[in-house]
């Protein structure tokens, strides 16, 4: 409020004070019934006590502040100052409106902010710099930060207990509906619909594969295979209620007529060729493992066609492919 009378270079005409911080006005108004002027934020500050003019007492409005006159802008524009820190050594000659700029970013004002020098990056006020400590100021900050990757560690945990009881309600919900499904040929009918569905949902974020070599699938796993199978599918999020059909799946005796023997398969080999298959993600020392999924596989003959979906795994001899499944007429 004001601009110190201090700074100012040379003589101030006393119509250029202001009469309430009587430092030279600062973005002056002036009354348009008095015609005495003050700074904005002075007069402001001052109206909210008493509506009468400072100087005179007169009836003051806020109605009544208008911009001063241009020769008294004209005045104040002619008044040169010198930089507050002018005593630290700065040798700045300002014009009114460029004083505060100058004044907050002056290279002499201890308050100015910079980066610290020794090299922690830090910015700090400049007459703090000598006292400034990187280790001690970064250790800080590690804390901080530590305490925040320890909160948000705590977070995870909470989210994966409730997201794991979640997941126990849920495969229990899903055993209520199976049950209620086996006694009810309505629900029955329903129930493998969504099977079908949510099967294929889940296999459509599966990549395609193409099997080289039948010759290495292996049709009679065993029970370390059944459970890698099992950890695989769940892994790449086979639905949950589908998991333990599909592992049984994974074995000739549950698989289609056509498929259900060496002899079968021998013979219905070009067939098997015509299959959609998709790979599920292998675990690293896994056997490569492709479901084949009844949605995918309507152009197959019905002694071929999985009811839901089957597992096949292999030695070797699968790849990925990056082309559709066949259109489903191309074989009716
Ligand atoms: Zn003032
Ligand atoms: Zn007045
Ligand atoms: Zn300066
Ligand atoms: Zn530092």
């Amino acid at each position: 409020m004001g601009f110190d009378m201090n700074c100012i270079v040379g003589h101030v005409d006393e119509e250029l004070i202001c009469p309430i911080c009587t430092d030279v006005l600062e973005e002056p108004v002036q009354s348009s019934q008095c015609e005495h002027a003050y700074c904005r934020a002075c007069i402001d500050k001052w109206m909210l006590q008493k509506q009468i003019c400072p100087v005179d007492r007169s009836a003051l409005l806020a109605s009544h502040l208008v911009p001063v006159s241009r020769l008294m802008r004209n005045m104040l524009g002619r008044l040169k100052m010198k930089c507050t820190f002018s005593q630290s050594g700065c040798t700045q000659m300002l014009a009114l409106e460029e004083f505060r700029t100058h004044v907050a970013a002056c290279e002499h004002n201890p308050k100015v902010v910079v980066e610290c020098s020794k090299g922690c990056g830090m910015k700090i006020p400049k007459d703090e710099m000598s006292r400034h400590n990187c280790v001690f100021e970064l250790r800080e900050v590690v804390e901080t930060v530590v305490k925040e990757v320890s909160d948000l560690k705590q977070k995870v945990t909470d989210l994966e207990a409730q997201s794991s009881s979640q997941r126990r309600e849920l495969e229990l919900f899903q055993y209520y509906i199976a049950a209620l499904r086996s006694t009810n040929p309505v629900l029955r009918n329903i129930g493998e619909q969504l099977d079908r569905f949510s099967l294929m949902q889940w296999g459509n974020g599966l990549r395609l594969a193409t099997v080289n070599s039948w010759g290495s699938l292996i049709s009679t796993p065993d029970s370390p295979m059944h459970l890698m199978v099992r950890n695989v599918l769940r892994a790449s999020g086979c639905p949950m209620h589908m998991l333990n059909m599909m592992v049984d799946h994974c074995h000739e005796d549950r698989w289609p007529e056509g498929l259900m023997t060496l002899d079968d398969r021998r013979e219905n080999q070009r067939r098997m060729s015509q299959y959609v298959t998709r790979l599920v993600p292998g675990l690293v020392t896994g056997k490569p493992c492709v479901v084949v999924l009844a949605g995918d596989n309507t152009h197959m003959p019905e002694n071929l066609r999985p009811s839901l979906g089957l597992v096949m795994i292999f030695v070797d001899g699968v790849d990925e492919r990056a082309q559709q499944p066949w259109p489903d007429t191309e074989f009716v």
